[in-house]
């Protein structure tokens, strides 16, 4: 570790401040909406007004979402990539964000990882810095971001309507499955195993996860309804068939489980495909007659979209669970709650 006397407005300079981030910005078409960055009591956006401004902030703190001596670099990246995943639930495309961090010391070593991650990231969307907070504290990464969705079209979690259908982008329960083995779960008592190509695989879905931004904006005017998974996906689709006054059957046995966890039994893949968090993906509804629009927008933005079940009237049913052959199941899929769960 290496530890300096650098200052709170040094380090900053040093990692987080890139004088082209805004020219770059402005060169790929948002140049509307950044009219100032970092260094300024406020960063300066200017919405058009055919946007709406698609706000959503996400903390990271060390213990409780992340080990300690975790990865800065994977850090970097996760930090910007669950909010990206946010944006990406909404429909939106990202402009910009701004990133609040508590650090116990100065680790050089670290922040250039950890700038390095996120800033790859964040290039890989245009998406600028254009300010924040640094402290000393406790190791605390927050970020806002921003984003821009045209006028009405955001893909909001209030527009599910009874009869259509369920989709799920990529897939389900990998990330999960690589917390079990950082955390040396066993299942039945059994120890999980698995070879370390299936558990690189699982360890990168739970530390370098993919926001699906493209898929998000490519099915704005197709899809009604969508979340991202972050705390599981029966969990999650709860919350759109609360917002949007329905009900839900789904096929359990059609979930798309990762390829770590189909290595697993059929219960252990059934309950992790179905609450296992943090995979990120999202989970959305759209008419029926949108079929081929919808496997259309997943093709051209080259993710895998699963068809899982139907939005139903009956928002008393809540969310029901079936078998490939149509037998009721009851698998508990209670989604995280951090002030419920030790
Ligand atoms: P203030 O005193 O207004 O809170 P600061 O002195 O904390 O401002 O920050 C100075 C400038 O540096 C501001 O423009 C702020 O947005 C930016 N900034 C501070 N920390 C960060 C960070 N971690 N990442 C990006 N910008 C930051
Ligand atoms: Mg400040």
């Amino acid at each position: 570790m290496s530890k300096t006397a650098l200052s709170e407005f040094e380090l900053i300079e040093r990692y987080f401040i890139r004088p082209d981030a805004i020219d770059t910005a402005a060169d790929r078409g948002h140049c509307e909406t950044v009219a100032l960055g970092i260094g300024d009591d406020c960063a300066l956006l200017q919405p058009t007004v055919a946007m709406e401004l698609a706000i959503s902030t996400d903390m990271l703190v060390e213990g409780r979402h992340f080990f300690a001596g975790a990865d800065p670099h994977a850090l970097g990246h996760k930090a910007l990539a669950v909010n990206l995943s946010d944006l990406a639930a909404m429909g939106a495309s990202p402009v910009a964000f701004t990133l609040a961090l508590a650090m116990p010391t100065v680790d050089t070593d670290w922040l250039e990882a950890f700038s390095t991650g996120l800033f790859a990231l964040a290039d890989a969307h245009a998406c600028a810095l254009i300010g924040g907070d640094t402290t000393k504290g406790p190791l605390t990464i927050c970020i806002t971001v921003f984003g821009h969705v045209p006028r009405g079209a955001a893909l909001r979690r209030d527009l599910a309507v009874p009869g259509d259908d369920i989709w799920v982008s990529g897939t389900l329960g990998d990330a999960r499955f690589a917390l079990a083995v950082l955390r040396n779960e066993s299942v039945d008592g059994q120890p999980l195993i698995l070879t370390q190509e299936q558990l690189d695989h699982a360890l990168q879905r739970l530390h370098r996860p993919t926001p699906r931004v493209a898929l998000g904006s490519a099915l704005r005017g197709i899809a009604h309804a969508a979340i991202d998974v972050s705390d599981g996906l029966g969990g999650d689709l709860v919350h759109v068939l609360e917002r949007s006054g329905c009900g839900a059957t789904i096929n359990v046995d059609a979930l798309p489980a990762g390829s770590a966890l189909q290595t697993q039994s059929v219960a252990v893949r059934r309950a992790w495909a179905l609450s296992g968090g943090d995979d990120y993906e999202l989970c959305f509804t759209a008419p029926v007659h949108e079929r081929a629009a919808v496997l259309a927008a997943g093709s051209a933005v080259d993710v895998t979209l699963t068809r899982i079940g139907s939005i139903v009237a009956d928002a008393g049913k809540g969310l029901q669970l079936f078998d490939a052959r149509g037998a009721r199941l009851t698998i508990s899929f209670a989604s995280f709650d951090h002030f419920r769960t030790t």
